[in-house]
């Protein structure tokens, strides 16, 4: 039958796996990992059983008591990898694959103590979203397939391992100077939140059930930016239920990271580029902790359904945000994320079918199609059905909505038919359909405004008429307020007006990487040299793909530009995540017509 998932060769009439058991080995000098997964089919199966695997080299396909079970890897498809098709022998209930990870997995970044922030130890991290898992292990890679899963992770005995799961001791391991840890998720999820990170890391607890690691010379100040974790968990609890997994750590990552944040179950994983120093990007904390509901609890079924998963979580987001921080801090944000909404239709055009929430992915690489569309569309999509339900009702049918897929994986039309059940007329009345399945924005979509956010942008789009912030109104800004102004400003000024702007508010100077690139980019868009060490600084050091993609594009706007982002690439590249070298090249690409 044809496969419900078009980036997985998962097949529904075979049997599915109910838990993975995983033991994996390290090792730094060759990229590898060499591992053994055991698959669970809860019953006994026989016949084949199509995994997904990219670059694995396959040793051994064993069943219980040893007997060798046929197996055949398919011919490379670019975008799904290969297909390994074992032979089930009759009666196999669990099935055991020796193999090991290619060098350059996509799922897994080595970097050399050089990278790290200690300068010591060599570091490693996976990032499986959307389909790497595939490169970490074999298996069933679609989010359709939710699974338990325990670990054994053999490092050496210098570092520490983490893992989204908990952690379940350790012990010496089978070679001198390596130690094996262990660790348990007995909740189902999906392969693309399966995680794990070694380092040389220590860390600091938050509260009784949250704890924060990171490099050591990061832990202290990565333990006061997220201070407020267990303030934030207890306001999404009241929003969303009680904290579905047990225990919220977070994970503090090399700069290389090419996200934001990975809402990796049990153990978030951040960009270091939110230690700001001052509480202000934390707003990336309370998302990916809003996952814990919107996402992990309640997963998209497929690529093609992205936005329940992102869409409700910027709309919880924004909630947590709102309940800690009040109506203008709201309208801040949103009027932030109609910025990166704006920059993603404008990318693809307002045309493309890349701008629907329900998309058909079939030949299309999901980190191609990466966007904020599926966040900043879809969270406004959401906003449509609470405004016109009321909140209250609304709230009821969210908790409703996540006691009834909790733990699964689900469709836009599932999500649709159970909205209709519990709020009838309520999709029609706002026009779901045209959301769902049209491409752009619709013309009704939710406007969000606050005063303070009106005389911001006013001020701002004041600019090229001489009209400028007093240096009180400018001091008594938040960040967040700050970048709203920024980023409303034109995208070229005269230098005259660049050295005046960054004297006035001493941008070049911040450490709050979203003002600071949003700055460089307004800076070395308008061919400012002043900034360019700064620029060369930034990109060299921070890999995360948000703030790559606009300034190599600004950089490109000038002959004398462009050759800086070519010097500052042939640097910086050997220690970007191989998914921020594809962003990139795809802007520098567009260099040469310019
Ligand atoms: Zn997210």
């Amino acid at each position: 039958m044809a496969r419900p998932d078009p980036h997985s060769y998962l097949d529904p009439d075979q049997p599915r796996v109910q838990a993975l058991d995983l033991a994996l080995d390290v090792d730094f000098a060759r990229h590898v990992l060499s591992g053994r997964v055991t698959l669970d089919l809860g019953a006994p199966a026989a016949g084949a059983l199509d995994l997904d695997t990219k670059g694995l080299v396959v040793h051994a396909v064993t069943a219980a008591g040893g007997a060798a079970v046929p197996f055949v890897l398919g011919d490379e498809e670019p975008i799904l990898g290969r297909r390994l098709r074992l032979d089930l022998p009759g009666g196999t209930r669990r099935v055991a694959i020796e193999y090991d990870t290619a060098p350059d997995a996509l799922a897994l970044q080595w970097l050399a103590p050089e990278q790290t922030e200690g300068k010591r130890h060599p570091f490693l991290f996976s990032q499986c979203q959307s389909i790497h898992a595939r490169s970490l292990l074999p298996c069933q890679d679609s989010p359709t397939v939710r699974t338990p899963y325990h670990a054994e992770v053999t490092i050496p005995d210098a570092l520490a391992a983490v893992m989204s799961a908990g952690p379940a001791g350790d012990r010496a391991g089978p070679r001198p100077g390596t130690r094996t840890w262990l660790f348990e998720m007995p909740q189902p999820i999906p392969s693309y939140l399966v995680a794990l990170a070694v380092g040389d890391l220590a860390s600091r607890d938050l509260s009784a059930r949250s704890r924060v690691w990171a490099e050591p010379g990061t832990v202290e100040a990565a333990a006061y930016e997220f201070g407020g974790v267990e303030e934030m968990i207890v306001t999404a609890e009241r929003l969303f239920g009680p904290y579905p997994w047990d225990r919220y750590d977070l994970l503090v990552l090399p700069p290389s990271f090419p996200y934001g944040g990975m809402e990796n179950p049990r153990m978030t994983f951040l960009t270091p580029t939110v230690l700001a120093g001052d509480r202000s990007l934390v707003d990336v904390v309370a998302h990916e902790l809003a996952h814990s509901w919107t996402g992990n609890l309640v997963t998209n079924a497929t690529m093609e359904h992205f936005w329940l998963n992102e869409g409700f979580t910027v709309w919880a987001e924004r909630r947590i945000v709102e309940a800690l921080h009040g109506p203008d801090a709201l309208a801040l944000a949103w009027s932030i994320g109609q910025q990166a909404l704006d920059g993603s239709v404008a990318r693809f055009g307002a045309e493309s079918p890349l701008t629907r929430l329900r998309t058909e992915m079939a030949g299309v690489d999901p980190d191609e199609a990466f966007s904020s569309i599926p966040y900043e569309k879809g969270a406004r999509f959401v906003v449509a059905l609470e405004r016109a339900a009321g909140r209250e009702a609304f709230d009821r049918f969210v908790r409703a909505y996540i006691a009834r897929f909790r733990f699964t994986s689900i469709t836009t039309e599932q999500f649709l038919a159970f909205l209709d059940g519990e709020l009838p007329g309520l999709a029609d009345r706002v026009g779901a359909r045209r959301w769902l399945y049209d491409v752009g924005m619709p013309a009704d979509a939710p406007v969000f405004r606050s005063d303070a956010l009106e005389a911001l942008t006013a001020l701002a789009e004041g600019f090229a008429a001489g009209t400028r912030p007093t240096p009180a109104q400018a001091a008594a800004w938040s960040p967040s307020e700050l970048l709203v102004y920024l980023q409303h400003l034109p995208r070229q000024l005269d230098h005259g007006a660049c050295a005046a702007l960054d004297a006035a508010l001493a941008l070049s100077g911040r450490g709050n990487h979203e003002i600071l690139v949003e700055w460089l980019t307004i800076a070395a868009g308008s061919d400012y040299e002043p900034v360019f060490p700064r620029v060369r600084e930034v990109l060299t050091r921070v890999g995360r793909m948000k703030y790559l993609r606009p300034l190599y594009t600004a950089l490109g706007r000038h002959q004398r530009t462009r050759q800086l982002a070519r010097d500052v690439y042939a640097a910086a590249r050997p220690g970007y995540h191989v998914l921020s070298r594809r962003v990139v090249e795809s802007v520098m690409e567009s260099y040469d017509g310019a």
